[in-house]
């Protein structure tokens, strides 16, 4: 064999050189990026076997990645589900999810008045188009909850453990019985809480949803989406989403969230203490006439008393550490305006009927100093 490559031309060896060298003895402590669009195997019988699914393996990486692998391995353990899937974004997964409950012309999603803006706009543009109708409820009234779930029967009802931007907490347990009622599955999106602090699994959701680009990632670095279900019976749904529309999370993504597991107990920890101690702190400034703190999170919304966009805006913009961000769940601490960004699309008037006022910032609540933290939005706050 080495003979052969000695005889081959340098520009076919700079192509094969050191490539498919049998795996090393030792075990690696951390799981290797495997970087590998496809994998191969000694004999086209044993290809063929795999393909068959007569023999376990990796075939082709939209199809599964070990690495990949090892973060589903990882999110099924801490949501104590039975399976996971994993995908590019938060959108993804929440797109897989809906579309493993076998919704069909005619059927009903009850969701949450509350869901993240794209989340809401993806059923109302993307499964309305399928004949999918959509009735919206706020989840924080259980009683209108059950109404609305008896007069439009649903096939899936969708919340989140944690609602944005005004914080308000979902009672997974009561939402997830009157799922049962009607016979139809509950979708939460715990992408607010993370699994260290609420597992919705365990209490009677059926499917757990995830942007991973938040604090399960943890450092604005990365995207990602995962899917838990509670019934590996969704693993074939999960997984021809993935194989067919092909939304799969890419390996270095995949690493980069892994990672970022690792230290998610430690960043909420401190990210929900410094969000208990902001959130007291704003309760006695004079410029904020409302705080939403649910007590749970790292997150921290505030209406100023002055209740514009131009106040929102001069305070975000006097702000020398907490970040103008998009985003939230990242180990600094960053501010949105949700008015202007995630909920711009709705009209006005709809925005007041949910709270989202003028003057309503959405802090998220980093690992930095409380005491600088607290500084830097007192001293905007005074601009
Ligand atoms: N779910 C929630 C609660 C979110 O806040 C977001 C994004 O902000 C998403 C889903 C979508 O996630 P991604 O941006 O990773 O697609």
């Amino acid at each position: 064999m080495r003979e052969q490559t000695k005889k081959r031309h340098i520009t076919t060896q700079l192509v094969h050189a050191g490539e498919r060298q049998a795996p090393p003895e030792a075990q690696p402590v951390a799981t290797p990026i495997y970087a590998s669009a496809t994998f191969t195997y000694s004999s086209m019988e044993e290809i063929d076997q795999v393909f068959s699914g007569e023999k376990a393996g990796y075939i082709y990486t939209r199809y599964g990645n070990p690495t990949t692998a090892a973060l589903e391995a990882a999110m099924r353990e801490v949501e104590e589900g039975a399976i996971a899937c994993a995908y590019a974004t938060g959108m993804a997964a929440v797109h897989a999810a809906l579309i493993a409950c076998d919704l069909k012309a005619g059927s009903t999603v009850l969701a949450s008045q509350d869901l993240y803006g794209a989340t809401t706009s993806l059923l109302q543009s993307v499964f309305s188009a399928f004949a999918v109708n959509t009735v919206t409820v706020d989840y924080s009234d259980l009683n209108e909850v059950r109404e609305k779930a008896r007069a439009s029967r649903p096939q899936v009802l969708i919340a989140e453990t944690i609602s944005n931007p005004l914080l308000k907490v979902c009672d997974i347990e009561a939402t997830a019985a009157i799922a049962r009622e009607h016979n139809a599955r509950l979708i939460i999106d715990n992408t607010f809480a993370s699994p260290y602090l609420v597992q919705p699994l365990k209490l009677g959701a059926d499917m757990v949803v995830h942007s991973a680009t938040k604090y399960l990632g943890g450092h604005a670095d990365t995207m990602g989406g995962i899917v838990v279900s509670r019934d590996e019976f969704d693993q074939q749904a999960l997984f021809s989403v993935m194989k067919l529309v092909g939304g799969v999370l890419g390996v270095w993504d995949a690493h980069e969230i892994l990672r970022g597991l690792k230290t998610l107990g430690v960043r909420m920890e401190r990210q929900c203490e410094n969000a208990r101690r902001l959130a007291s702190h704003l309760n006695e400034n004079a410029r904020v006439s409302r705080v939403h703190y649910p007590n749970l999170g790292g997150l921290v919304a505030i209406e100023l008393r002055e209740d514009t966009q131009e106040a929102a805006f001069r305070f975000m913009n006097a702000l020398q550490l907490a970040v103008r961000s998009t985003s939230l769940g990242d180990v600094f601490t960053s501010v949105l305006h949700p008015a202007t960004a995630s909920h711009r699309d709705l009209l006005p008037v709809r925005r007041r009927e949910l709270g989202i006022v003028d003057g309503l910032v959405r802090i998220s609540v980093g690992i930095e100093s409380i005491d600088d933290i607290i500084a830097d939005i007192e001293q905007a706050l005074s601009a």
